[in-house]
């Protein structure tokens, strides 16, 4: 867990939220008002006096989805926190997901993600059933949250190897990959032509669960078994010309014994007899 989560659960164990956040009330505890202004060039904006801890949040008006609005507000909460001078963020500043985020910017993503959708909750519900895009939304929903950000914080948690990508106009901007997830996934690079993906770009029929495509399709390594499958599932989201996808590494794909394949161990035949192979506690 990036260092600066801490500083955001921290504040929710001391302000005893749990469930989903409050980010106004939060604000007035730290004695910041929040105004909504007509702003232009930017989504948000820290403003303080150095000798003051009162300040000011200024949120853009014109953002429509709630959970873009409170993801902004908790990510100036976070400048305040972590960064105390003002500061003036634009729109490609917050929530920006890509490598190319300033280190201050980021901090301040991954302060808002944590405060918004607290991993300590995120893992119990995440992890109680399959991975799939549903249960992302579903976070989303419940937490008041972007889905962008409910999809970061979902690949913190999630204990199988899974990845998020996000795509705009069939070009891959970012991606996120869970711990387990051990595949390089190309920025900047085009989605599949046979992905779900590219079909969601295309108006073309694709499947609303997980379901295989052939793993060479997502991942390029001389490693992959043949015929190697990997689930995918994909969801476009027209308000953003882009295309949100899960990858889920359900089983094995390579051939050799490598590290990935450890992470998945296949049964042993044996293992409830006394032929079993291998004991607990023995090596
Ligand atoms: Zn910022």
């Amino acid at each position: 867990m990036p260092r600066v989560r801490f500083y955001a659960a921290a504040l929710r164990d001391e302000l005893q939220i749990s469930g989903c956040a409050n980010v106004d009330a939060v604000a007035k505890t730290l004695n910041l008002e929040i105004r909504e202004i007509d702003l232009s060039g930017c989504d948000g904006a820290l403003l303080r006096s150095s000798a003051d801890t009162a300040g000011i949040i200024a949120v853009r008006r014109s953002i429509r989805e709630t959970g873009r609005k409170r993801f902004t507000i908790a990510h100036e909460i976070g400048h305040r926190i972590l960064h105390a001078a003002s500061v003036a963020c634009t729109q490609s500043e917050i929530g920006n997901w890509t490598s190319s985020a300033t280190n201050v910017e980021r901090e301040a993503d991954e302060f808002a993600a944590e405060l918004l959708l607290p991993s300590r909750e995120l893992v119990s519900v995440v992890n109680r059933t399959s991975p799939s895009l549903q249960v992302i939304q579903d976070l989303a929903r419940e937490y008041q949250a972007s889905l962008s950000a409910s999809a970061w914080n979902f690949c913190d948690v999630v204990n199988v190897p899974c990845a998020v990508i996000w795509s705009t106009r069939e070009v891959i901007q970012w991606s996120r990959r869970s711990d387990s997830f051990r595949f390089f996934l190309r920025r900047g690079s085009r989605v599949p032509d046979a992905s779900y993906a590219m079909a969601a770009f295309r108006d073309q029929q694709f499947p609303t669960q997980p379901e295989p495509v052939a793993a060479h399709e997502w991942i390029e390594d001389t490693r992959l078994r043949e015929h190697a499958e990997i689930w995918e599932q994909s969801l476009k989201l027209r308000s953003y010309e882009s295309v949100i996808t899960l990858l889920w590494v359900r089983r094995p794909i390579f051939d050799e014994r490598s590290d990935e394949d450890t992470l998945l161990p296949e049964l042993d035949p044996e293992e409830f007899t006394l032929r079993r192979k291998r004991w607990p506690g023995k090596r």
